[in-house]
């Protein structure tokens, strides 16, 4: 790999991106984006207010009937034009990605950028393959059809650990099937969400299709939540703030659409290729820095394979390189942020004080930014916080079993259900990892792998809805029924129930 271009934050004018332009925020200076890998703040601009959030969505309302009306072949033209620009400006997006985020830039090279211009391209053609169902006559008298339509102005909230993937899979099923959309990233990475937005008015998309607005979730968030003119809320984010976006936007009965957190299990049965199986859990679980919310976070495996396994693990994860993300010879590179790294630095020292065996890692090191060992803890019950609740860190937790039934039942035994992954060579116990681990996504033998053609999403407290994928047109479109009368008779038979004379 080549040296890889360094970002000019500069290059970013403002922090809106509002009707076709950039727009300076009219609220407090409280989007501060640092550099994780040294601690440096890079760039600061003014957060939406309401005012600014009611301009926002003005527009998206603006360029809805345009937008709405286009042909799925106009709108294809113009998403194919989107994934032509993004892949003019990839070494930009995947720069301007690492500095905001501290990931490697090999991850966001090989994975962030060619992700979303691939969901871009498939979006572009599924807006293509929109449809109603054909009619039918269902009373005698009458023939029915299904128009799939577009929902209005949609408002979409995104977190920061995949900043531009988590924006395209907003932005795209959104935009695919007629909608007009406000995206808020988190406050913290917004470069490559303006980006995006910059991107689709350089492709020729019309202004207004897609618009960004920046400020924290308490004020920014809360104003695109509530706003009467929003048909639908789509976020990406905690469960715990899932559940206040869901409240609020009950307000104004929008449709809502939850991709929350999550607690993979890693469930290594006692026939597994233990090589994949080690290999797997390390990549899985330290993706992204572990701020990954399918990452293979808790690793059952039998009892028979567990010193093995752990072994092999420990040794993998301390042969990961941990240091500057702009390096490419950097594995892992900074956590998001200073709060971020020490929330995880607490969680792995309660495990500690409660008895966990550190098996490595387990410690911030000593340079400046926000970076995290690898770190696998054992000798937890399944009880413990750091087996419970995520700690969206470089930190896997490995607990032994004795039997397949056991196995299902703590894989299963959280409140998330988004992700989980069974290593067996056996098709039986493997279909039946399939069938009863409750999560969106079952992987046999991988862990992390998607592709823009199958669903993300979660079961339990990891949410509801799916993005990518043409399932997520479930989500951003509605069905009217329509019914036309047949016979052309003003007297109809059913009149009689209301007008028997
Ligand atoms: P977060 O919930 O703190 O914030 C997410 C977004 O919500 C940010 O843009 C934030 O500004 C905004 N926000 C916060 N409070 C708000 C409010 N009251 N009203 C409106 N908006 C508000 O999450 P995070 O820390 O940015 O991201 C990490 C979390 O995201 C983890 O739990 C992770 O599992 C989850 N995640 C889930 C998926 C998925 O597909 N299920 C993908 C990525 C991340």
């Amino acid at each position: 790999m080549s040296t890889p271009r360094a970002f000019d934050p500069s290059s970013i004018p403002a922090g809106q991106f509002v009707g076709g332009r950039y727009a300076e925020g009219s609220g407090p200076a409280d989007v501060v984006v640092s550099n994780p890998a040294t601690g440096d703040v890079v760039a600061t601009f003014a957060s939406a207010n309401d005012a600014d959030v009611d301009g926002a969505v003005a527009a998206a309302a603006a360029a809805y009937p345009e937008w709405s009306g286009a042909t799925p072949g106009e709108r294809s033209a113009a998403m194919h034009a989107l994934a032509a620009r993004l892949e003019e400006i990839a070494d930009d997006l995947a720069a301007a990605e690492t500095l905001q985020t501290g990931k490697s830039i090999r991850m966001s090279t090989e994975f962030d950028v060619p992700g979303t211009i691939d969901n871009t391209a498939f979006f572009a053609g599924a807006a293509r393959n929109l449809e109603g169902k054909a009619s039918g006559r269902y009373s005698g008298d009458h023939t029915s059809s299904i128009r799939r339509e577009p929902l209005g102005v949609v408002g979409s909230i995104a977190p920061w650990n995949y900043p531009l993937q988590m924006a395209a899979w907003k932005v795209l099923p959104a935009i695919a099937a007629g909608n007009t959309i406000v995206l808020k990233p988190a406050e913290v990475t917004p470069f490559t969400s303006l980006m995006l937005a910059q991107a689709a008015t350089d492709a020729g998309l019309p202004d207004g299709v897609v618009n960004v607005v920046n400020g924290p979730g308490r004020t920014t968030g809360t104003a695109l939540v509530g706003h009467e003119q929003v048909r639908m809320v789509s976020f990406t984010g905690s469960t715990a703030v899932g559940k206040q976006i869901a409240t609020t936007a009950a307000a104004t009965v929008k449709r809502v659409h939850l991709e929350l957190g999550g607690k993979a299990p890693f469930v290594v049965f006692d026939d597994a290729d233990l090589e994949a199986a080690i290999r797997g859990a390390v990549a899985g679980s330290l993706i992204n820095g572990g701020q990954d919310c399918t990452a293979a976070t808790r690793a059952y495996v039998h009892a028979s394979r567990f010193d093995d396994f752990v072994s092999g693990v420990a040794e993998l994860m301390g042969k990961v390189v941990v240091g500057d993300p702009t390096d490419p010879a950097t594995d892992l590179g900074a956590l998001s942020s200073a709060a971020h790294r020490d929330k995880v630095a607490a969680m792995v020292d309660r495990a500690r004080a409660a008895g966990a065996d550190v098996v490595c890692g387990g410690n911030a090191p000593d340079r400046p930014g926000f970076y995290y060992e690898p770190t696998l803890l054992t000798g937890l019950p399944q009880d413990a916080e750091a087996v419970q609740n995520e700690i969206f860190g470089p930190v896997l937790v490995a607990l032994p079993f004795d039997s397949d039934d056991e196995a299902i039942r703590l894989a299963n035994d959280t409140p998330y259900g988004l992700a989980a992954s069974a290593w067996t060579r056996d098709v039986y116990r493997a279909q039946r990892a399939a069938a009863e681990i409750q999560a969106g996504c079952v992987w046999i033998n991988d862990h992390i792998s998607i592709v823009s053609e199958m669903p993300h999403g979660g079961y339990k407290q990891s949410g509801y809805g799916k993005d990518m994928s043409t399932y997520s047109f479930e989500e951003y479109t509605q069905v009217k029924h329509v019914m036309q009368d047949l016979t052309g008779d003003p007297r109809k038979g059913w009149h009689s129930t209301v007008m028997s004379a």
